[in-house]
């Protein structure tokens, strides 16, 4: 139930943000990024008027066969006229495939650059625009709406390029041919046009609801295959197999009824230009008998008939490509476009080195995507440099919160925190993130080597100072039991580390990337003692020289803490030493009361009651 209301919200944040833009704003760009390529699109018009020319000149050839060559059996010039016309058929081909080649050189480009504009703009947006997505929806932004808008300017507008011309020079010759016949031919035009725009708009809205019923079915796997552990052990196999197969057959429904029409469509057109040929070979017919055409225009001029037909059979079911592209594009373009709510200000400040002073004053916070929930209310204390706090609190308290705030992932609405005097908002952002790092409870490693991991906290790390980093957090000496050391792949593919070494491998991680502040997140399982030992050790050594706020859990991490700051929904109600704190009744008396309760029926295991 949570769920789904979760997704609602979330859809509708997605339809706020998509609705504006107007289309003709989104060709204007489409343009615009085009532009660039012009020397090659020119080459593209130079191929295209060629070869459609060219396919313009045979069926005049054609009659021009009939009339002169086979009714006055002039076997010479039947020789001659096949020759043109192989003549004319290759330079045909050969501008046809400069044509295609040279306007999908241009639209992979485009849609290329636009992948990674569309992947640099997601990269920078600020935390809460996440918190309000589902990732398969964006990598399906980045990976679907791309590709409907990469057919549409490769292809399509290829095509656009060929059937326009060829129909707009084929009514020309008609008209020069016999406008009269031409007249006739004409009659069935509002019939296809008259379909082409009911079809238009129909097609528009079924290609809709089976992008959405897919994108649905999509999400079902997606969500489903990514927690199967949770599947599993639930025993939702069937059942997540019956909603996958109701939601694709919805998609399954749905695309038949699109193809319905299209079919529909095609059939009209068809029928439409079948009855075209067929008048004009009434009216031309009577024209031949009475000797006002010949044999060989007629038949020129049917085909030129079929030839416009298909043309203009093709351009009205491009239309619906087109739609579609639009609305991608439309929804590509928002994502480009949107200014992350953090950023750097005009004039970022660069210090020249950092002491580590971490300031919360009188800060009030709510998640911009729970705006109406009061997250931290003026919250006020002081780290100081090299000084190690525990935050300690019940679960919800907002421990997490405030620790997201330090490297700016958030803005508070009211209050300022500051760094080393500074507010936040003041500093550079890169040069703050610089200089904070962050052990999580679970740390994420990426798909990759063990070295590489390490190394995402300095990027061109040498190997020496990889190791150094992995033995002082304990990590060396495991990591090199394994066959290919520090070239082990770990995630989704390689090896699964335990918690344990996945923490020192964070630990070491975050020793290369040297900050001023750190933030741990103490893990509220125990490891085994071993383990413990080994990341406590790696984790004292990381904390040394820095000023540290650990989300504490232990009641040996609070005891070894210089200070002590309780949150309780939101606000610090208490803070001291250890010692002080356990003197005053109050919630930190309670919460290490209970403790207590807990480390005598455990024996040993000393983790604080909170989150
Ligand atoms: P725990 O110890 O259980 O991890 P915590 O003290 O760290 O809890 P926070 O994670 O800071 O608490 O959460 C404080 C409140 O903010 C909770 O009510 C939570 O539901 C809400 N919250 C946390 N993250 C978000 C988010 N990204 N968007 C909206 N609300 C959030």
């Amino acid at each position: 139930m949570l769920a789904r209301e979760g997704k609602m919200a979330l859809t509708a944040v997605w339809k706020r943000d998509s609705s504006g833009g107007s289309a003709h704003a989104d060709w204007h760009r489409l343009v615009a990024l085009v532009a660039p390529h012009r020397k090659i699109l020119v080459a593209g018009f130079v191929s295209l008027i060629i070869g459609t020319g060219m396919t313009l000149v045979y069926p005049r050839l054609v009659g021009l066969l009939l009339d002169t060559v086979i009714a006055g059996k002039d076997l010479a010039g039947l020789n001659r006229v096949i020759l043109v016309l192989l003549g004319v058929f290759a330079v045909q081909s050969v501008f046809n495939f400069a044509r295609a080649y040279l306007f999908t050189k241009v639209g992979e480009r485009v849609v290329t650059d636009l992948r990674q504009r569309l992947y640099e703009a997601l990269s920078i947006q600020d935390i809460a625009f996440f918190d309000a997505r589902r990732t398969g929806e964006l990598i399906s932004r980045l990976a679907s709406d791309t590709a409907v808008l990469q057919n549409t300017v490769t292809a399509n507008v290829s095509m656009l390029m060929r059937f326009g011309l060829q129909a707009v020079g084929g009514v020309a010759i008609l008209i020069y041919t016999s406008p009269r016949l031409t007249a006739v031919m004409m009659a069935v035009v509002p019939v296809v046009v008259l379909a082409a725009v009911l079809y238009g708009r129909r097609v528009r809205k079924l290609s809709k609801d089976v992008q959405d019923a897919l994108a649905t079915s999509s999400e079902i796997a997606e969500e489903t295959l990514s927690n199967i552990r949770t599947v599993r052990s639930f025993v939702r196999e069937s059942w997540e197999q019956q909603r996958y197969r109701e939601a694709t057959e919805d998609a399954y429904e749905k695309a038949l009824k699109r193809t319905r029409t299209t079919a529909m469509f095609g059939a009209v057109v068809m029928y439409a230009s079948s009855a075209a040929v067929a008048l004009v070979l009434w009216y031309g017919g009577r024209m031949v008998v009475s000797g006002e055409l010949s044999a060989g225009l007629l038949t020129s001029f049917v085909l030129y008939t079929l030839m416009v037909a298909i043309s203009l059979g093709t351009l009205t079911s491009l239309q619906a490509d087109f739609m579609k592209a639009l609305g991608a594009s439309e929804r590509v373009f928002d994502l480009i476009d949107r200014r992350p709510g953090v950023t750097n200000p005009p004039d970022p400040v660069v210090p020249r080195d950092a002491l580590g002073d971490v300031t919360f004053a009188d800060v009030t916070f709510a998640y911009p995507t729970r705006a109406e929930e009061t997250v931290l209310d003026r919250v006020s204390f002081t780290l100081l440099r090299g000084e190690v706090v525990a935050l300690v609190g019940p679960s919800g308290a907002g421990k997490s919160t405030v620790a997201s705030l330090i490297p700016r992932f958030y803005d508070p609405q009211e209050g300022a925190v500051f760094f080393d005097g500074r507010d936040l908002r003041t500093l550079d952002v890169a040069w703050l993130r610089q200089q904070v790092g962050a052990v999580a409870q679970e740390p994420v490693l990426f798909a990759g080597t063990i070295a590489e991991n390490i190394a995402y906290g300095r990027l061109h790390a040498r190997r020496e100072e990889i190791e150094n980093a992995a033995r002082a957090a304990n990590a060396h000496a495991f990591v090199s039991g394994f066959p290919d050391g520090y070239e082990t792949l770990v995630g989704e593919r390689g090896i699964r580390l335990s918690g344990g070494q996945k923490q020192r491998i964070a630990i070491a991680r975050a020793l290369l990337k040297d900050p001023k502040v750190l933030i741990l997140d103490e893990a509220t399982s125990a490891l085994d003692s071993e383990s413990e030992y080994l990341v406590q050790e790696a984790l004292e050594r990381l904390m040394h020289g820095r000023t540290t706020l650990i989300i504490a859990h232990r009641l040996s991490t609070v005891r070894a803490a210089n200070r002590v700051v309780v949150l309780d929904r939101g606000r610090v109600v208490q803070e001291g030493t250890h010692q002080e704190l356990l003197a005053r009744p109050g919630l930190y008396q309670r919460l290490v009361e209970r403790q207590f309760d807990a480390e005598n029926s455990l024996a040993g295991d000393t983790a604080l009651p909170s989150g």
